[in-house]
């Protein structure tokens, strides 16, 4: 059956292939599957099924306009050997739960889950749809989407990529990954101010009418790598179920039997994932939702009050420092019963007084989900213990998972068995890795710090990491927020007269 994609502000449908290239729909609505479908495969057959395989019973319910060999075609170009290991997505058990490690891809974060077939889904779609324009990829980053999406995208035929990314609120790590990122069609801009104003500013963009005509006539048109493409979430659905398959496979959990997971959350696409794997019938009891110190979502979980209006926290983990969620915004649509102008209602007052309350009915619904964060502090503590008590080294993004998952077993006494999202490498972010450890690493230079790590954790170094030490500079652009739309003009006529 033909599955196609809605808007969440109005009645606006397309096909999964249209949702891909548009990325956001035309009234500022982000695109819904018009229903959830259901697992097709018994579990036991999963449970004998490579990532590859997984991915493809899971992503054909979804993407139902692509051929079968269309579809495998992108999910074995994507999960090939740039990832460092053949299970894709293997898991660890540590701390008394399960560490489903999302980071042994290209730029070791779990971006790469999505981004490595982002532009493979994304051609397709555009032969598909009779693109005969260059897709301009213009992208907001916390840290690490830009990367992975750029790692995606590099030389690939009949695209640009753009990224922005908040110049002083990135680690150094990600940073240097950015500006030595290789390939023509790449371009990358520092901005001054924060993620949200990289993001706000990208909305922007695409919502801009004149812009669009300016660009059509140029021969361009945009497209989104952001999570709220669901070309970025129908792939982060597929590990969900891959990791509850592997742990029937090896006896952890009886088929059937509920568990718990846990993600730490920024934007809300990877916890929206698993709930939209929960919704297939995948056995998932309880969604946690953990956040850093940029608590907005805690908040709105306790209080059914979405409110960003507050400071921005820059954290040891940057990829969730965001006060506005945007796949939330799929969530509340969900729970409005897939109310269109209710859900417009309360996005334009997110944009307008930067804040929205939704009604008692509608917090009801959110009982699959349960909300908590971690200071700077909890997340340092949860760093140390694991590495003392199990020898292992998470990230601080995943330390924030692990961290509100004590918090959440303390409070309930409910100890179902649990997976944690493990989002990113500890070599990624080695220079608050470290010092949480041992204070003796305080200071200590960056490529010290991952020698270190390297001596102390026995994990080999990724490639990733190695190529960094030598990699030049490639990118010097930097912008102030108001001036992204005619930086973005400007490199692509620039390209255009390249061309010519
Ligand atoms: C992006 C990211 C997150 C947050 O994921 P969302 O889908 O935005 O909620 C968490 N950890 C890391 C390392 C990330 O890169």
């Amino acid at each position: 059956m033909e599955l196609n994609y809605k808007s969440t502000r109005s009645s606006q449908t397309v096909t999964a292939s249209q949702a891909i290239l548009k990325g956001l729909s035309e009234d500022g609505g982000l695109f819904v599957p018009e229903y959830i479908p259901k697992l097709d495969v018994p579990m036991e057959a999963l449970a004998q099924m490579s990532y590859q395989e997984t991915a493809y019973e899971v992503m054909k319910l979804f993407l139902t306009d692509f051929t079968e060999e269309e579809l495998k075609s992108c999910i074995a170009g994507a999960y090939d050997d740039k990832f460092d290991t053949k299970e894709i997505a293997p898991i660890h058990q540590a701390d008394d739960a399960w560490f489903l490690e999302l980071f042994h891809g290209a730029t070791i974060a779990f971006k790469d889950m999505a981004l490595s077939i982002l532009p493979h889904l994304m051609i397709t779609a555009a032969k598909k749809n009779h693109v005969d324009h260059e897709i301009v990829i213009l992208t907001a980053t916390s840290g690490d989407t830009g990367k992975a999406a750029m790692a995606g995208f590099a030389d690939v035929r009949g695209t640009k990529i753009i990224v922005f990314y908040p110049k002083d609120g990135v680690s150094p790590v990600q940073e240097k990954q950015m500006v030595t990122q290789k390939g023509e069609n790449t371009f990358v801009v520092g901005i001054h101010g924060n993620f949200d104003d990289a993001q706000t500013g990208v909305k922007k963009m695409f919502n801009d009418k004149a812009l669009a005509q300016q660009l059509d006539d140029a021969g361009y048109q945009f497209s989104s790598a952001n999570s709220i493409n669901i070309g970025r979430l129908v792939p982060q659905i597929v590990y969900y179920v891959y990791a509850y398959a592997r742990l029937v496979k090896a006896g952890e959990i009886k088929e059937g039997e509920k568990i718990n997971i846990v993600v730490p959350t920024g934007n809300f696409g990877n916890i929206l994932a698993a709930y939209y794997a929960k919704n297939m019938g995948l056995p998932v009891a309880k969604l946690i939702c953990a956040s850093n110190e940029n608590k907005v979502l805690f908040d709105f979980f306790a209080t059914g009050t979405y409110n960003r209006n507050r400071d921005f926290i820059v954290t040891s983990s940057p990829s969730m420092d965001i006060l506005i969620s945007s796949n939330l915004e799929r969530l509340i649509y969900k729970i409005s019963g897939e109310d269109s102008d209710k859900t417009r209602r309360l996005m334009e007052a997110l944009s307008g007084q930067g804040s929205y309350e939704i009604t008692e009915e509608m917090q009801a619904q959110l009982a699959d989900f349960y909300g908590n964060f971690a200071t700077e502090a909890e997340t340092a503590a949860a760093i140390r213990s694991i590495y003392e008590k199990d020898g292992y080294v998470i990230d601080p993004h995943t330390a924030v998972a692990a961290s509100v998952y004590h918090k959440y077993r303390s409070e309930t006494g409910d100890h179902t068995k649990t997976v944690i999202a493990s989002t990113a490498s500890p070599y990624k972010f080695a220079g608050s890795v470290m010092p949480a450890i041992d204070e003796k690493y305080k200071g200590m230079p960056d490529f010290e710090l991952i020698d270190a790590l390297r001596q102390i954790s026995g994990v080999a170094e990724p490639k990733a990491v190695t190529e960094l030490r030598t990699a030049p500079v490639r990118h010097t652009t930097v912008c102030d927020a108001d001036q992204m739309e005619q930086t973005v003009i400007n490199w692509l006529m620039g390209q255009q007269l390249k061309n010519k």
